[in-house]
């Protein structure tokens, strides 16, 4: 289906940094964006168009893509040399979606898959790959696709945990401290490690330095407060725990089987 105006989209002619091509791409009014919930990992379900579709650009030519606007303009340290090395994975992609047409489910899914690629050879931001990753688990959920939905939230919070390690200052948009514990305290929770996702949910509302927003702090409390009791989220940490557990310590199910 070709590209066109309408109600909610709109047009814009733009020229890739990388090849100087120039191309139209597809933008969404936000204001035409209808959310009807909001999931506890900050993905929302929508009313007719899905805005995750239309916030990459891709450059239909080379193939160079990353958020619409500021981020798409500046190539970093990005060049043509090391972007086409990684030419035979593009060329798998240019062979099936393109980019010229109206954005599909495909082409959104390869759009974030073009990004992350994008993102590895600008060496920008661990923490912008986690959010692409997050955001393909988000996609892969609005068609109810779960065991790629599980996957990429396994890789966001992978990427999420290297970014506090190894980046001064990660890139996680707009999230504030607090938003972004609590996200991964819920990414723990929804990949089974309930210790963890305690641990994130706790600190949003107890850390004062994070100065979370009142939003935050309730959902970390509901998220706490639903885990409570659940014998999986109190089981001592192994990282912490070096010293040989008591006699009395049950929760060791090679001790107790003997
Ligand atoms: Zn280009």
């Amino acid at each position: 289906m070709t590209m066109q105006q309408t109600q909610q989209i709109w047009l814009k002619e733009v020229e890739c940094p990388l090849c100087y091509e120039e191309f139209m791409t597809e933008n969404i009014w936000q204001g035409k964006v209808a959310v009807v919930e909001e999931y506890p990992d900050l993905g929302k379900k929508y009313s007719g168009l899905n805005p995750l579709y239309y916030s990459v650009w891709v450059c239909p030519n080379c193939l160079y893509a990353d958020l619409r606007g500021d981020d798409f303009e500046s190539t970093g340290k990005l060049n043509d040399e090391s972007f086409e090395n990684d030419y035979n994975i593009l060329k798998l992609v240019k062979g099936k979606v393109d980019f010229t047409q109206a954005r599909t489910f495909p082409a959104a899914i390869a759009s974030y898959k073009l990004a992350i690629l994008t993102a590895k050879h600008k060496k920008k931001s661990v923490a912008k790959i986690g959010t692409f990753n997050m955001r393909l688990a988000w996609l892969y959920r609005s068609l109810k696709k779960e065991k790629q939905e599980d996957k990429f939230i396994a890789y966001a919070l992978k990427f999420y945990l290297e970014a506090f390690t190894t980046e001064d200052e990660p890139d996680f948009g707009n999230m504030s401290q607090g938003g972004i514990t609590y996200l991964l305290g819920e990414l723990y929770r929804r990949t089974g490690d309930l210790r963890q996702a305690v641990n994130f949910f706790q600190k949003v509302v107890n850390d004062k330095a994070l100065n979370s927003e009142p939003k935050y702090m309730k959902m970390a409390r509901l998220g706490w407060e639903s885990l409570k009791d659940n014998p999986k989220a109190n089981e001592p940490d192994p990282d912490e725990e070096q010293s040989p557990p008591a006699e009395d310590n049950a929760s060791s199910d090679k001790a107790s089987s003997e």
